[in-house]
């Protein structure tokens, strides 16, 4: 078994776990990466001469090329670990914003944002007195990319949205949003938190200044993330936090910053974690991108048809292609009920905003019910959900 918490009883339900959009589960090699850095590896990196000290430094850089190689950036100086997709958006926003911001600019985002990918770009533009540009999205979860085409201004100074959306599972055409934003010389940072554990992300390809994800939601521990950033660019950007390791040079005159990538990792890293990614990627290849996309389209497509069946479900998201998210609600029974009563029947869902407030005020509804998949959720998961819903619409209605 890969993953041992799947094999959890829930008040005597075996657990069927739909939540994995929020975070997924950690398979065995994850959890012994884990303890066994702590077991045989604990020191701190980068500055040390002993043994230990070494051995961690190697292997913390030796997930920074597994990273750069997992998303095909160009050099491994582009990848800089975060604690996840919040930090390292807030990273770009907050030293983008103090290099390149000014009174009257504008930053795009879409409507279907996650909250990380609207309020450190509404704190960067707060500061200098800039603003949001908003691109609409259609009753089934599809960008305007005519809206998109006409926000650009000559303030326009970057541009900002999510690859999948958390809440609807729409995967956006972001090498077409790329595409348009830098036929008008602004960059683009993608948030690629619900996209990097479901198909395979080639930054080169995208042509993405900026790609954001979170170890956590795709099979790694909690605690690391990643930013990846143009060589050209992140070399243009002020630091981010001050600290051990961003230095080169210090004196109470004038501090000299580290080279890249280290001038955006100030203070001891996540070691532990980040070799906890490592065994992640090793943990997605050895499963094969390809078969997991495969894996997930029939899940997707299997559980749209079943839930189809549900009386009184209302979908919200429905652009073709989606991706690993079902948001839903039974008539007009309150989400938190219905999760609620999954919950006691051991399936777990996600009720709520999802941390994505417009998009729920664009539907008029206080929230959705949401089952998220990864790649160990079975068509029996799904059968699971299905019979639940059954179960409680009566009771709803
Ligand atoms: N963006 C999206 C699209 C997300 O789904 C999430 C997590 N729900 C985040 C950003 C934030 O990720 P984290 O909490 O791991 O920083």
């Amino acid at each position: 078994m890969d993953f041992p918490i799947l094999d959890t009883q829930v008040y005597g339900h075996p657990l069927v776990y739909l939540d994995n959009a929020a975070t997924t589960q950690k398979p065995q090699q994850v959890i012994e990466a884990l303890t066994n850095y702590y077991l045989t590896l604990n020191s701190n990196i980068h500055r040390g001469t002993h043994y230990l000290a070494t051995q961690a430094t190697e292997r913390y850089e030796a997930v920074r090329q597994q990273v750069q190689q997992f998303i095909h950036a160009a050099s491994n100086k582009e990848i800089v670990f975060t604690r996840g997709t919040t930090e390292s958006i807030n990273l770009v926003a907050a030293t983008f914003g103090r290099q390149f911001l000014h009174k009257g600019d504008e930053v795009i985002v879409s409507g279907m944002e996650h909250h990380s990918n609207i309020v450190p770009w509404q704190l960067a533009c707060e500061q200098v007195g800039a603003r949001l540009r908003v691109i609409p999205f259609s009753d089934e979860g599809v960008l305007d990319l005519e809206v998109y085409r006409s926000l650009f201004s000559t303030r326009t100074r970057l541009v900002a949205v999510n690859h999948v959306s958390n809440t609807l599972g729409t995967v956006n055409p972001v090498k077409e949003i790329v595409g348009i934003a830098h036929g008008h010389g602004v960059p683009v940072l993608i948030d690629g938190a619900q996209a990097i554990a479901h198909m395979p992300v080639d930054v080169q390809d995208l042509g993405c200044d900026f790609y954001c994800f979170s170890g956590h939601k795709m099979y790694a521990p909690m605690g690391v993330g990643v930013l990846y950033g143009r060589e050209e660019l992140l070399n243009q950007l002020p630091p981010y936090q001050g600290g051990g390791e961003m230095i080169k040079d210090v004196t109470f005159e004038k501090t000299t910053y580290n080279e890249l990538p280290y001038k955006f990792e100030a203070g001891t890293p996540s070691v532990g974690d980040v070799l906890g990614l490592g065994a992640a990627i090793d943990f997605i290849q050895s499963r094969g991108m390809d078969s997991i996309v495969r894996h997930e389209e029939q899940l997707m497509s299997y559980a749209m048809d079943r839930l189809a069946t549900v009386p009184n479900i209302r979908f919200f998201g429905t652009a073709p292609g989606k991706v690993g998210v079902i948001s839903f609600l039974l008539g007009n029974a309150h989400p938190y009920d219905v999760g609620t009563l999954l919950d006691k029947l051991g399936v777990a869902v996600r009720t709520g905003h999802h941390c994505t407030q417009p998009i729920m005020d664009r539907y008029g509804i206080p929230g959705t019910v949401r089952a998220s998949f990864a790649c160990y959720t079975t068509t029996a998961d799904i059968d699971a959900l299905h019979a639940a819903l059954l179960r409680i619409e009566p009771m709803l209605m």
